[in-house]
C-alpha cells in the first residue's frame, strides 16, 4: 500500500499555488516556528502576506527549539486554544513542523502531557499546513512527530494518520539561507531516510524508483549546495530528494540507523542529521549482507562502487569533534534496543552490534 494523504505543492511559487486551499482552512491561524529561521528564510513574511490578503487573522508561536520538548507542545496547544485559532501553519525545519503536528492533535483531543506519545488516544486534529525550510526530514509528508521527553532524557516519536499535514508547501527558495552545516546535516538525514527504505523490513519495490532517484540526486547536489549556497537548482533538487525520503519513511519507517542516533542527540546535543551521518557507514556495513541485492543495484545505478560511496561520504567530513564515553554506551544500550524503530531492522540486531558501532565513535584508551 502507498498512502500519503497530504496535498503536495512543490514549485517555486508553491505557496501562491496553495493559496485557496490554505485560506479555506479557517479563520485564524497559529503560526508555529523556531526562533529565527522562519523569518530569515522569508517563509514567515510570505505566509503573513498571504493571510493578510485573504483577510485571515493569525497568532505567532515562535518558541520551538531544536528537538522540541513535550512541554513546548503543551505550551503551543494552550496558545492555540487561548488565541481562538482554528488551523495551524508549521514553518521551519523538522523541529517546528513536528511540534506543530503534535500541537494540532493535543489541542484537538485535550491530551495530557503523559499521553502525548499514545497515538491511539487521538480521534481528531486541527488542520495543519507544513512549510519546510530545510531539505532533510520530509516530515511534511509523514505521519510522525519526534519529540524529546526532557524528564526521561529521551527522544522518541509517535505515528498517527491524523498527523499527516493537510498540505505541504515546498518552496525551494526558503532553503537558500541554510548554512553549509545545516545543509549538510539535513541532507544526510534525507539520505538516511532513503537508505532506510531499502534497509527496513517494510521495504517495498514500488518505492525503489523514488529511493534510487532520491539518493542519486543527493549524491550529485548535496556537495553543490554546500559550496554554492545560492544554487537554487541544486537546492530544488535537494528538496525533492528530501520529499521522497519523507514519503519513503512514511511507509518503511526508520531503523537502527535512527535509533542509534537519538541518544547522541539527547546526551550530547548532536544535530539529528549528523547523528545519522556518523554511523551511516557502520550501519551500512552491518546491513550489507542482508540487503546485498538492493544495495548492489543502488551502487550500479549510481555508477560507483560501495567503496566509492564511502569515499564520497568521507569527503563530506561528517564527524564528531569529541569522543563519546564508555558509560554513555552502556547506559544508552537499553534505550536503543527498546526503541520503536528497532522493529523494522532487516534482521535481529544484538546489543553487541550496537556496542560495536558506538565503539567506533569512542576515543582510544
Ligand atoms: P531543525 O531542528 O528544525 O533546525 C535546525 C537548525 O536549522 C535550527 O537552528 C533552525 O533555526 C535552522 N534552520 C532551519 N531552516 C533554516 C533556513 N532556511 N535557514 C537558516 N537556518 C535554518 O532541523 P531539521 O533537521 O529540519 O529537523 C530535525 C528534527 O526533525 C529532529 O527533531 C528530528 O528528529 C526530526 N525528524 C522528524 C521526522 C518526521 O518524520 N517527523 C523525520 C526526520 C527527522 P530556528 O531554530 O531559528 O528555526
Ligand atoms: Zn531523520
Amino acid at each position: 500500500m502507498f498512502y500519503v494523504p497530504t496535498r503536495i505543492f512543490f514549485a517555486e511559487n508553491a505557496l501562491a499555488q496553495a493559496k485557496e486551499k490554505i485560506l479555506k482552512l479557517g479563520r485564524k491561524a497559529l503560526l508555529i516556528t523556531g526562533k529565527h529561521s522562519a523569518q530569515k528564510s522569508g517563509a514567515l513574511d510570505a505566509v503573513q502576506s498571504l493571510l493578510k490578503e485573504g483577510g485571515k487573522d493569525w497568532h505567532v508561536f515562535n518558541q520551538v527549539s531544536e528537538n522540541p520538548s513535550l512541554e513546548t507542545v503543551m505550551e503551543g496547544a494552550r496558545e492555540l486554544l487561548d488565541n481562538g485559532c482554528d488551523f495551524l501553519i508549521g514553518i521551519g525545519g523538522g523541529s517546528p513542523i513536528d511540534a506543530a503536528k503534535a500541537i494540532c492533535l493535543v489541542a484537538a483531543n485535550n491530551t495530557r502531557i503523559e499521553d502525548i506519545y499514545n497515538a491511539s488516544l487521538y480521534a481528531k486534529a486541527y488542520p495543519l499546513v507544513a512549510i519546510p525550510t530545510t531539505s532533510g526530514t520530509g516530515t511534511e509528508v509523514t505521519p510522525y512527530s519526534v519529540l524529546t521527553d526532557q524528564k526521561a532524557g529521551k527522544k522518541a516519536g509517535f505515528g498517527s494518520e491524523l498527523a499527516f499535514p493537510y498540505a505541504a508547501i515546498l518552496e525551494p527558495s526558503f532553503t537558500l539561507t541554510m548554512s553549509p552545516k545545516v545543509t549538510l546535516h539535513t541532507g544526510i538525514d534525507a539520505l538516511s531516510h532513503l537508505l532506510e527504505g531499502l534497509y527496513s523490513n517494510k521495504r517495498n519495490p514500488i518505492m525503489y524508483p523514488m529511493i534510487f532517484n532520491g539518493i542519486k540526486t543527493i549524491y550529485k547536489n548535496l556537495p553543490k549546495c554546500m559550496s554554492h549556497p545560492d544554487d537554487l537548482e541544486a537546492r530544488t533538487e535537494m528538496m525533492r530528494a528530501s520529499l521522497y525520503g519523507g514519503m519513503v519513511i512514511a511507509h518503511a519507517s526508520t531503523t537502527l540507523q535512527h535509533s542509534i542516533g537519538y541518544p547522541l542527540t539527547t546526551e550530547y546535543g548532536v544535530p539529528h542529521g549528523l547523528a545519522n551521518g556518523i554511523v551511516m557507514r557502520s550501519v551500512m556495513d552491518l546491513y550489507y549482507p542482508a540487503i546485498k541485492k538492493e544495495l548492489d543495484s543502488l551502487f550500479e545505478y549510481l555508477g560507483i562502487s560501495r567503496d566509492q560511496f564511502y569515499q564520497w561520504l568521507e569527503a563530506l567530513q561528517i564527524s564528531l569533534d569529541f569522543p563519546i564515553s564508555q558509560s554513555f554506551i552502556e547506559n544508552r544500550l537499553p534505550e536503543v534496543l527498546s526503541s520503536r524503530n528497532m522493529a523494522n531492522n532487516p534482521f535481529e540486531i544484538s546489543a553487541e552490534d550496537i556496542r560495536k558501532i558506538y565503539h567506533e565513535l569512542k576515543e582510544e584508551e
